[in-house]
């Protein structure tokens, strides 16, 4: 749509896509005051007036029919969900968690975040958790898909920030090699920095199981086994290592551990690297040599080395390789990785964390504690500890020691929790579930109270996008009548808790204070104002001081750690929690898709992005589907150890012959986390979403739709 901006009454109000990291920039424009909202383009600099069709769509959702605009509750576990007022569905949450915590301890009442929430909203949750609940038990669904890349930013960088350069870099890279993400489905507007790095002669690689979108748009595919990534790693870093093409002045002056990183590699050479990865050992050599010789080479990762339960191995692996090749803070070089969701970055940064407190601080640290508890007003002895990670907790819903009574906040746990099958039982257990949402989701529908919040188009807000940059969200509209914000949200329910004074509904007031809580930590948001962001300013974290022109690019110098080096790592390629067998004999693993976006909540609801991807579907090399017996659109049941589901089928020679793939953007039968296994990194905790041993078997029903490539 073309935005007339002379035209009478028509206000356009500039803003961002309320789904991915990327957080592409748009117009969002109605004819009158009070008319619908539709979606234009905008010329920002990450996405350059390019929108998916996910972008293109947003707008569609303010008006959906099934909206929630009634808080709705359950009294008893029998009864069905009915509206009701604001006043009565807080003060029965309120009175449910008080009881919980009188009866079992402040710990039995938690809370569950997302990371789609506005910097504010993750900010005054982890806040109330804290404050209003003091209860240790808090964590989101960041830990699900970033946690992996976190933890391994900080051992080896010292700081976790996605992109530690702005995207426009990406461009000007001489070699780049993607591990395990697909931009061109998931952040299509993305592409345009990788095209143009082709056509200035750039070579892009792509490692990944499945011969994606993006995989085709490359100079070379890897088609490596799942589960293999550090093998693959540690082999480019032996040829590296063994046809000297590392940087032995940078690794002297800029690293420690180079030692135990290449005594590890020394056992990777080609031939085994391409017995244990399936990818030709003269392809191994011919990356490595690629990546070493040019004058400027990066490395990006994504979920598929990131989710599994040696997902921070892997990306130390490839950090280990930048760093030796001294490319790590070089111009349009070095490591970084894709945040996945619309918040990702700064949801993950302001203590949503079960260990984490604003700014990046440490609920493990003494002077973090101090710090954050002066600024809020509380006895450091008030604060409590580090709780456990989100599985972990979830594990323990309803038992002795865990949760009873959970808020969940931009969160579908029902379809995006791995496991989902055995989540969705835990849920059941709780004496008091809570879900504010925009619509009744899976997990909404299985709850107590619901509370209907208003959408990204109708309050303010700040995101931090994959690169480390703060952007501001405008309001185009008020909500609709009976709809609250997430920030009313926990200023009613700490009001009826007796601890209103911790918590403000006010976005710039919440902000301010996050400013001054992180100012002097890791993410140091002090300089930035919201004047600032709604000036246009392109305001990159750490920015300390209201003077400061914020951080694009970081370690050019030095890396924010003790004595300023970076950390190489031994890193061992393990085995996956599970291996194909004789009674699983296949991989599986899961992804993303064009049409929608994480758990399907929104993106199902818009009808265009529906009728493109309607159903659940398995992706099948031809030859194997043919030894099963299967044709393209038949009915396929996946069988793992956790339960059965079923897919329509879409045979691929993109997929390997020992590997399915199934997006997870399904509930009911086509639930792909119905699958997928809860086995847990142990530094990230992030489960191993990306493999799992499968069986599959005809359903015996009739095909309906085909793709064949
Ligand atoms: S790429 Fe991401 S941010 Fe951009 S329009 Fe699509 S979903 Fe929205």
């Amino acid at each position: 749509m073309e935005v007339d901006r002379n035209a009478p009454g028509q206000q356009a109000t500039e803003t961002h896509c309320p789904y991915c990291a990327l957080q592409c920039g748009m117009t969002l424009v109605s004819k009158a005051p009070g008319h619908r909202l539709e979606v234009a383009q905008r010329d920002f600099a990450v996405n350059g007036g390019n929108l998916c069709r996910k972008g293109w769509t947003a707008a569609e959702l303010l008006d959906a029919p099934d909206r929630l605009v009634t808080p709705l509750i359950r009294r008893h576990r029998d009864a069905a969900l009915v509206a009701t007022s604001w006043e009565d569905a807080i003060a029965f949450t309120v009175e449910k968690m008080a009881a919980l915590q009188r009866a079992h301890g402040r710990d039995a009442v938690g809370v569950f975040g997302g990371g789609g929430l506005t910097n504010e909203t993750a900010y005054m949750l982890g806040k109330f958790a804290r404050t209003v609940l003091r209860s240790k038990h808090i964590d989101y669904n960041g830990r699900f898909c970033m946690s992996s890349a976190a933890a391994a930013g900080v051992r080896a960088l010292g700081i976790d920030r996605g992109l530690p350069f702005p995207i426009a870099d990406i461009a000007d890279a001489e070699v780049i090699l993607i591990i395990g993400s697909n931009p061109a489905e998931t952040m299509p507007p993305l592409m345009r920095v990788f095209h143009a790095q082709r056509a200035r002669g750039g070579r892009l690689i792509v490692a990944d199981p499945r011969r994606t979108l993006t995989a085709e748009a490359a100079t070379l595919h890897l088609q490596l086994a799942p589960g293999t990534d550090a093998a693959l790693a540690n082999g480019l870093l032996h040829v590296a290592i063994r046809d000297k093409l590392i940087d032995q002045d940078y690794i002297s002056h800029r690293t420690v551990g180079f030692e135990v990183a290449s005594h590890v590699a020394a056992a990777y050479w080609p031939d085994r690297v391409e017995r244990l990865t399936g990818v030709p050992a003269t392809r191994v050599v011919e990356v490595a040599h690629m990546l070493g010789e040019a004058r400027s080479a990066m490395v990006l990762t994504g979920r598929g080395p990131e989710q599994q339960v040696q997902g921070v191995n892997n990306v130390l692996g490839f950090i280990n390789l930048m760093l030796a090749l001294g490319k790590v803070g070089k111009p349009s070089s070095g490591w970084g990785c894709f945040t996945g969701q619309g918040n990702g970055q700064g949801g993950r940064e302001h203590g949503q964390k079960s260990d984490q407190l604003p700014g990046y601080r440490s609920l493990r640290s003494p002077a973090d504690r101090a710090h954050v508890a002066a600024a809020w007003g509380l006895p450091e002895a008030e604060l409590p500890g580090p709780g456990p990670s989100a599985c972990e907790m979830l594990d323990a819903l309803g038992e002795p020691g865990g949760v009873r009574g959970l808020l969940v906040m931009g969160a579908n746990l029902v379809v995006s929790a791995p496991d989902a099958g055995a989540v969705e039982q835990r849920l059941g257990k709780l004496d008091l579930l809570v879900v504010a949402d925009l619509f009744l989701s899976e997990t909404a529908a299985s709850a107590d109270v619901v509370l209907p919040i208003s959408q990204w188009a109708e309050h303010e807000g700040t995101l931090t996008n994959l690169e480390g940059r703060l952007l501001y969200r405008r309001a185009a509209r008020p909500p609709p009548a009976g709809v609250r914000t997430d920030l009313e949200v926990l200023e009613g329910l700490a009001r009826g808790l007796g601890r209103g004074e911790f918590v403000s509904a006010a976005p710039e007031t919440v902000f301010d204070e996050l400013r001054r809580v992180s100012a002097g930590g890791l993410a140091d948001y002090a300089g930035i104002t919201y004047d600032r962001l709604r000036a246009g300013e392109a305001l990159h974290w750490p920015c300390p001081d209201e003077g400061h022109p914020g951080t694009p690019r970081l370690f050019a110098t030095t890396f924010p750690t003790a004595d300023g080096r970076a950390r190489m790592h031994a890193v061992h390629c393990t085995a996956p929690a599970e291996e194909p067998d004789d009674e699983y004999p296949l991989y599986l693993t899961t992804g993303r898709i064009l049409p929608h976006y994480q758990s399907g909540a929104q993106t199902r609801r818009v009808p265009s992005l529906q009728r493109a991807e309607p159903e659940a579907f398995v992706v099948i090399h031809p030859q194997l589907a043919q030894s099963h017996g299967i044709v393209a659109g038949a009915e396929v049941r996946l069988i793992t150890r956790r339960g059965t589901a079923t897919f329509r089928a879409r045979l691929s020679t993109a997929m390997r012959l020992d590997t399915l793939f199934v997006p997870f953007h399904f509930g009911g039968a086509g639930r792909a986390n119905t699958l997928t296994h809860a086995a847990l990194d142990p530094i990230s905790r992030i489960p191993e979403f990306k493999i799992a041993a499968v069986r599959m078997e005809a359903d015996g029903g009739a095909p309906r739709t085909a793709v064949l490539k």
